[in-house]
């Protein structure tokens, strides 16, 4: 037990140390739900020292250390006397300086999430509470009563959602970024979204959360795979058709029984260069998708590798590296502030450049579809500020930056005007939460499930 305990430690003092994140059960998810490329981009050669020095050499001692095994009464007499010993230390230190104990845990909470090795060790039973679960699985039918009631005869929707990864909002130019990352967007008629928050702070758990039914304050992950998703709503009118790919990990549980295509390597995606397959590699070949549906109304989600951490230099071309220098290394300490925010500036060029190329392959059905592009990112980034990097904070204690998401929407005169889109409020508070809801109002979904408050569309209708 000992000897496990060491090495995992270990480990989760590297990551402690060098990203400033805690190991609570999401990170767990996350770290159960990541694939080996993911990992190499962590992986470094400090992370093998701090293996080898706190892990392997303590955990070699204790292997070596020669155990005296005593008769079970002497064994456990001694182990009481050193019990109460302890116990009685503690309540003397504790109860004389009681006030200030008090006040302290009260004053920093997250104190107890750095403590190690006993929060992984709770953490660990936190997820395995979250996750597991006794018995079949059963997935409760949403919104069986679905059905596509258009107010006007109009031509068939085809809307491509993009579900983007650790954008900031701040980072963005359309919201007053002072370097200019969105040159080709900002060439488009936009309606930004400046003031979107995330449901959770890593993609394990705001991914699902944004397609769930539950809101932010009700979604749980077992609640959420036991009830069916946005997807299988939209599914259940029989006259849309839903289609995900996926560049990041996967659907996270949002697109279980839809259409999925993997797009994370070579085999369906033709933009690949070492190891690293783009974001615009899914658009290729959707026109023959689209030319299939036969007049259905179309979804189509995008779920992008964007700016996965934290080997930002990795996510975009050499073309697309107009801020230098760039920090090359996931180790984001070792980087000044300007080099980090350089290759992370440069990886969202790229999700410009291919937002702007969706929103081309759109202009090509502006005759025969009402078209648009909904963007959202899943949630934020640290980029050192305070020290913190990369995301998956507890959502109580995450600042600003993971968790305020870029979001916004495209679409063609035709939408627009039958939206009447022009006269949308975009400066309210919009979250994952009215995700859910504005894809039934944009595909004109009658359904119990449906509550118009949260439909960001609605409001102009
Ligand atoms: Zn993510």
């Amino acid at each position: 037990m000992l000897i496990i305990t060491l090495l995992i430690s270990s480990m989760t003092s590297y990551f402690m140390n060098t990203y400033n994140v805690v190991i609570d059960d999401s990170m767990i998810r996350n770290m159960m739900q990541t694939n080996m490329k993911e990992s190499m981009d962590l992986l470094s050669v400090k992370q093998v020292l701090y293996f080898i020095f706190f892990g392997l050499l303590p955990a070699y001692v204790v292997y070596k250390s020669p155990i005296r095994y005593r008769k079970l009464k002497p064994e456990l007499l001694s182990k009481l006397k050193q019990l109460l010993t302890l116990a009685l230390m503690i309540g003397v230190i504790v109860f004389a300086f009681f006030k200030y104990y008090s006040s302290f845990a009260r004053e920093h909470k997250p104190l107890r999430y750095t403590a190690n090795p006993t929060y992984w060790i709770y953490s660990v039973g936190n997820y395995i509470n979250a996750t597991l679960t006794s018995g079949e699985l059963v997935v409760t039918p949403t919104g069986t009563d679905a059905k596509v009631v258009k107010k006007e005869k109009t031509q068939p929707k085809l809307v491509i959602l993009v579900v983007g990864e650790a954008t900031r909002a701040d980072h963005f130019s359309l919201n007053g970024y002072k370097k200019e990352t969105n040159p080709q967007l900002k060439q488009e008629d936009i309606i930004n979204f400046p003031n979107v928050y995330s449901c959770g702070t890593s993609t394990a758990v705001s991914v699902p959360c944004m397609f769930s039914y539950y809101d932010k304050s009700s979604y749980s992950f077992k609640k959420g795979l036991r009830k069916e998703t946005i997807l299988d709503v939209l599914d259940h009118t029989n006259s849309i058709s839903v289609l995900w790919r996926d560049n990041n990990s996967n659907s996270k549980g949002a697109a279980i029984r839809v259409t999925y295509e993997d797009y994370k390597t070579s085999h369906a995606n033709t933009v690949c260069t070492d190891d690293e397959c783009r974001d615009e590699g899914m658009l290729v070949g959707l026109d023959t998708y689209i030319a299939s549906q036969q007049g259905n109304d179309i979804l189509i989600v995008l779920h992008q590798m964007g700016n996965h951490g934290p080997a930002y230099y990795k996510r975009y071309p050499k073309a697309f590296e107009k801020f230098t220098p760039v920090c090359e290394t996931n180790q984001l300490e070792e980087c000044t502030q300007e080099e980090i925010n350089n290759a992370y500036d440069n990886a969202i060029l790229y999700t410009d450049d291919f937002l702007v190329k969706t929103i081309n392959l759109l202009k090509q059905y502006d005759k025969t579809h009402q078209t648009a592009m909904i963007y959202m990112s899943d949630h934020g980034e640290s980029l050192g500020e305070k020290n913190i990097y990369l995301h998956g904070l507890p959502y109580f204690m995450a600042p600003d930056a993971q968790i305020h998401i870029p979001a916004l929407v495209w679409a063609n005169d035709s939408l627009k005007n039958s939206f009447n889109l022009k006269e949308l409020d975009v400066t309210k508070k919009v979250t994952h939460d009215n995700l859910f809801h504005s894809l039934l109002g944009l595909f004109e979904v009658q359904t119990e499930v449906y509550q118009p408050k949260l439909d960001i569309f609605n409001a102009t209708k």
